[in-house]
């Protein structure tokens, strides 16, 4: 017989998924409802409202996509580009490659920016793209590149973007809840993020929100949405409008641990918990480079959630990384595609920014013979 699920008491700082606060394991284990049920429809309304809040949006179209991040992704894309489209994508890490991929399926033509990982696509980059390409149909840009650990500035792209008339796209997965990040006011036409990042709710939800510049965009499609699940002419109605149908099941456990996971973040204030990620992350910083550890990121562009970090010469960073996790019980990332080996992503988002973590995190690597300093 297989025997009952009992997993390990992990501490979560790694890329993801954060430690979920007690509340929101507790809101998961409510007794199910109908999707369809009247008090489900208030609490999808509720969740509305509140990723309205939380995005610092007024967008009618905004609402949660039943799968993780890269379904929300995938919703954006799929929704605004038509085949022979032309679309900018910057390029400085693993999320903007997955960007420019669903794009070329989509059957879009697109100009890849690409830069070093670990740096910022500047405006001069979306300049000379723009040079190249004068009418986008869209610019897609990651907010906070989770594989690097970089910060993308949006504010000053947003104009070029718009003056160019495209619409701006925006990955704010591991940006939302954790960083400064203001949709209207940075004017972001499509943006989704994650369940399982700043949020501290289990991974499996993509909240999205649409500018009504992007839904005339919608509504002017020439071709059907090559998604039947994510299409948003088809799925909007499920989650507003004046008559609820029935389009899928909604995860119904999921969307009540993102209901408290919500609360929890207003209780806080959003810019308080901005705040709380960067002191937190100074505290990290100042204890990692005692211990001799250097960042990847220049120091004006990095994200406070997601700390790359090369570790002090002489260490087997895999060897490290799987003693922290058997015998500390802490998760940390490890690098990807070129950093893959060099570098750890150490992870301060939602319940897991916490002195507490940084403190078990560096207790850890001093007690831990086999760590160089
Ligand atoms: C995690 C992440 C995603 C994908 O989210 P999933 O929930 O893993 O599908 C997309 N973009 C960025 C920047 C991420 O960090």
């Amino acid at each position: 017989m297989y025997k009952e699920l009992n997993t390990s008491n992990r501490i979560l700082m790694g890329p993801g998924p954060s430690d979920a606060h007690p509340r929101v394991l507790k809101a998961m284990s409510t007794p199910l409802i109908g999707h369809l049920d009247p008090e489900f429809v208030t609490i999808m309304d509720e969740v509305k409202s509140m990723v309205q809040e939380t995005f610092i949006t007024k967008n009618h179209l905004t609402f949660v996509v039943s799968a993780p991040g890269s379904a929300g992704m995938e919703t954006c894309l799929v929704n605004l580009l038509e085949p022979g489209d032309e679309v900018i994508i910057g390029i400085n890490g693993v999320f903007g490659g997955r960007m420019a991929d669903i794009a070329e399926r989509c059957g879009a033509k697109v100009h890849k920016v690409v830069v070093p990982w670990g740096t910022i696509i500047s405006t001069n980059d979306i300049k000379k793209a723009l040079d190249i390409c004068p009418k986008p149909k869209l610019v897609a840009l990651v907010h906070a590149e989770t594989s690097t650990g970089a910060l993308q500035p949006l504010k000053e792209i947003s104009n070029l973007v718009h003056n160019a008339g495209a619409l701006l796209m925006v990955d704010a997965v591991t940006s939302y809840c954790g960083v400064e990040l203001k949709v209207d006011d940075w004017d972001i036409d499509a943006i989704y993020t994650g369940t399982q990042k700043n949020l501290s709710a289990p991974p499996g939800l993509s909240p999205v929100s649409f500018s009504d510049r992007a839904v005339k965009v919608l509504e002017n499609r020439k071709t059907k949405v090559q998604s039947w699940f994510l299409d948003l002419s088809l799925v909007k109605n499920y989650w507003g409008g004046a008559k609820r149908a029935y389009h899928h099941t909604a995860p119904v456990s999921s969307v009540y641990a993102l209901r408290e996971s919500l609360r929890i973040v207003l209780e806080e204030g959003i810019e308080e918990r901005w705040e709380r990620h960067q002191k937190v992350h100074q505290v990290l910083k100042t204890k990692l480079e005692n211990l001799g550890f250097e960042y990847l990121v220049e120091e004006q562009y990095r994200l406070p959630n997601l700390n790359s970090v090369f570790l002090p010469e002489g260490n087997d960073e895999a060897l490290l990384r799987s003693i922290l996790l058997n015998k500390y019980n802490i998760e940390v990332g490890g690098g990807l595609g070129d950093f893959a080996g060099k570098i750890w992503r150490i992870g301060i988002m939602g319940e897991s920014c916490t002195l507490n973590h940084v403190n078990m995190l560096i207790s850890a690597l001093e007690d831990m013979k086999e760590f160089k300093r």
